[in-house]
């Protein structure tokens, strides 16, 4: 079968043929219906090498975002079917200690029983990103509700769960009155301030540097767009009375979108960073608000995505789509690096 593949650090993806997976004992194969693109594979592409903090290197399948169809069970996989529709939960833990018995996979505590450390189908073992994919344990596959295909169903296991856990765990600090902030609405973002609208009653001001990513945020319900640069702090000050906003997510993640975050949290808010820019917040006692609380996020939970689906099920949440063929993955690579895409791109082999 074919599949798009990273070959080697600092590389290009490249289409090869590779032979079928096979599913083992607990295991499943899948055959997927959509693939999206997340801007953390063109970290992976460009950014990182043997010297990172990854316990994983390539060759390996691109994608980690995906659903599809269940094509093959292996012995012992119970409540199943062939052809059921199903979304993939892509961090895969050892299935066993404290954290993944909740669901919590992201923050596997027992590294070495992962299939791999830390990552998952296309982080460090083969994705989406091809016609198949192996599922190392029936419980990573989430049936998808009535009303969801796989297109739509993909985005949803990362650029919808991704932004649902940083804004789910805020919760408590987004009553009627509160104001968050979404830095960089691509493809987290735009269903970021979706997700916002749809769980919370807090106003949403939508923060990027090109146009369209403001024209989608208007769309997807944000209801202050503030370009980004030299004056959207004083904007977003001038926006909340003075005060800040009680949550500000940064899907971005470099300097400059840290440096805003922290010039525009409140006192006693969230600043949450999910993008991984590779950008650097300095800390001390002074440089942000009293009590403001500053996180990394990584990903979601397994339970977390079943609320997503149901979500997108509803059509509460809609993540903004383009579908490509594999034929034309590399290209998507390419136009996500020029920015020129919107929302969210889905490769469909
Ligand atoms: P994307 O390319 O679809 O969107 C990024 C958006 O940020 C674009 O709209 C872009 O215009 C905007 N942007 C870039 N620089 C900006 C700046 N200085 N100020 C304001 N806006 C700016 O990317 P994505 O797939 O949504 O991913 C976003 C980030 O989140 C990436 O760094 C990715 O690696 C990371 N990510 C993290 C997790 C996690 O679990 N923490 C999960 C998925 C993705
Ligand atoms: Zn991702
Ligand atoms: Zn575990």
């Amino acid at each position: 079968m074919r599949a798009m593949r990273l070959l080697k650090w600092k590389s290009d993806p490249e289409l090869v043929e590779i032979d079928m997976p096979e599913p083992g004992p607990g295991q499943v194969v899948i055959k997927i219906g959509g693939a999206g693109a997340c801007h953390s594979d063109l970290h992976l592409l460009h950014d990182f090498d043997e010297s990172s903090p990854l316990a994983w290197s390539p060759p390996f399948t691109l994608g980690h975002e995906n659903a599809g169809w269940v094509h093959d069970v292996g012995p012992d996989v119970t409540g199943l079917s062939k052809g059921q529709a199903v979304a993939v939960y892509g961090p895969w833990g050892c299935g066993t200690c404290d954290r993944c018995r909740l669901g919590i996979e992201t923050y596997c505590e027992n590294i070495a029983g992962a299939p791999v450390p830390g990552g998952g189908g296309g982080l460090g073992l083969d994705g989406g990103m091809a016609e198949y994919m192996l599922i190392p344990h029936a419980r990573q596959l989430l049936p998808l509700p009535e009303g969801l295909d796989p297109v739509q169903a993909a985005p949803l296991t990362d650029a919808g769960l991704t932004p649902y856990h940083a804004v789910r765990r805020s919760w408590p600090k987004l009553p009627p009155g509160s104001t968050a902030v979404v830095i960089g609405v691509g493809g987290l973002g735009h269903v970021g301030v979706q997700i916002l609208k749809a769980t919370t009653a807090t106003r949403v001001i939508a923060v990027d540097n090109r146009d369209e990513a403001l024209r989608l945020a208007e769309e997807c319900g944000a209801d202050q767009m503030v370009r980004s640069g030299p004056d959207a702090a004083q904007e977003i000050r001038r926006a909340t009375r003075g005060h800040g906003a009680d949550v500000v997510l940064d899907f971005v993640g470099v300097d400059a979108t840290l440096a805003l975050g922290a010039a525009t949290t409140r006192s006693m808010g969230d600043l949450t960073i999910v993008g991984i820019g590779g950008g650097t917040l300095p800390l001390s006692f002074f440089s942000v608000p009293y009590e403001v609380s500053i996180q990394t996020t990584y990903w979601g939970s397994r339970p977390e995505l079943a609320e997503v689906l149901d979500l997108g099920a509803r059509g509460l949440v809609k993540p903004k789509i383009s579908t490509f063929s594999l034929d034309e993955g590399p290209e998507v690579y390419e136009r996500m690096h020029q920015g020129s895409l919107q929302g969210r791109a889905v490769v469909v082999p």
